[in-house]
């Protein structure tokens, strides 16, 4: 199928239209949980487009974002240490620490561009990967975690989306009347793995694509859901099934344990956390780190607000003012391309 399909005029406004007809008569706020959804919605104006009493807003999807203060921390002192480099994504060297990101002078820092690369890395160091990410990465993960590489160990923060959703409508008392689910995540962990989000807290979730007509298309779903029955909706079948996919499954399963995590701007998620099994090669024991939580926030950063949905970039001070910007990110949320900030700042937002 070609991309065009999916930014077709006549089908757009066709969307758009029978939004604008089926809206309930009051206000509705939708959270995404996903930084590619706030791309497309941000990059075709799809905010802008539809009615004004509906909010979209992004929730804890940026695994960037959502790794906490002491996660970078620990980076930042083993890429301290003699006789270690720390292999990382770009965007993670630049993620500030509560004093330090790793991009500052005098560390051992590599950026690679996937797991694969830090773990053939030829060098007499002991090369620690740092590796964020959600279910998707996760699979990309436990192929390599799961093979013997000498001289290699692993400083994750792995996380799980469904849990996070489930948290934010128990614990964090947050106000939206339904969720777009993430399709790449969902193409691992099927549709099947939201179903605690409709049946126990009575939202609606639709699993939905990333080209502007998939986004109009689950919004238009999501509605009818909210004004009938809660359901839980696969508006992605192109690429994503109940049950996911049963190999990358077994895969996360052999290499990570499920666990409690801390999140940046949630706390403590039970379940939502994926540890690394082996731990002779997980570089938190290896190098016996022991950073406890830190809470620490860049003066004026709102990051913590606009993970959990209750604010938008152009609400902080830094953004409006043009004092945070990609090249010098006060936050996490201005780093990598899936953060809120950051693609605010690339498209323009409202
Ligand atoms: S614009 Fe910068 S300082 Fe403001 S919330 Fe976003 S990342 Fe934080």
């Amino acid at each position: 199928m070609k991309a065009l399909e999916f930014r077709d005029r006549k089908r757009t406004k066709e969307l758009l239209s029978q939004i604008e007809r089926e809206m309930p008569g009051r206000r509705v706020k939708v959270m995404h949980v996903c930084g590619t959804h706030e791309s497309t919605i941000c990059r075709y104006g799809l905010r802008e487009a539809l009615p004004e009493n509906l909010e979209l807003v992004q929730g804890p999807g940026c695994p960037v974002c959502v790794t906490p203060t002491e996660r970078v921390d620990e980076a930042v002192e083993l890429s301290k240490k003699d006789g270690v480099i720390v292999a990382t994504f770009g965007d993670m060297t630049r993620v500030p620490g509560s004093s330090e990101s790793l991009v500052a002078d005098g560390k051992n820092v590599r950026i690679v561009e996937s797991i694969e690369d830090a773990a053939k890395m030829e060098t007499d160091k002991e090369v620690v990967f740092f590796g964020v990410g959600f279910e998707t990465t996760a699979s990309t993960y436990a192929p390599v975690l799961l093979e013997e590489h000498e001289g290699f160990s692993f400083l994750g923060s792995v996380r799980r989306i469904p849990p996070a959703m489930n948290f934010l409508l128990e614990e964090c008392g947050t106000n939206v009347d339904g969720f777009i689910a993430p399709g790449h995540v969902s193409v691992i962990i099927g549709s099947e793995a939201y179903r605690e989000v409709v049946d126990r807290h009575g939202k609606p979730v639709v699993v939905g694509g990333f080209e502007p007509l998939d986004v109009l298309s689950s919004v238009l779903k999501l509605i009818r859901s909210i004004k009938g029955e809660s359901k839980l909706v696969n508006d992605y079948g192109r690429a994503v099934d109940e049950e996911g996919n049963e190999k990358a499954q077994i895969l996360i399963e052999r290499a990570f344990e499920v666990k409690e995590s801390n999140w940046r701007g949630l706390g403590d998620i039970p379940d939502s956390g994926l540890e690394l099994k082996n731990e002779e090669n997980d570089a938190r024991k290896k190098f016996d780190l022991d950073i406890g939580k830190d809470e620490t926030r860049p003066e004026g950063c709102i990051c913590e607000e606009i993970i959990t949905g209750q604010s938008k970039p152009d609400e902080c001070e830094l953004f409006a003012g043009g004092k945070c910007d990609p090249r010098n990110p006060v936050g996490p949320c201005m780093v990598g391309s899936e953060g809120m900030c950051n693609v605010w700042y690339r498209y323009g937002g409202t």
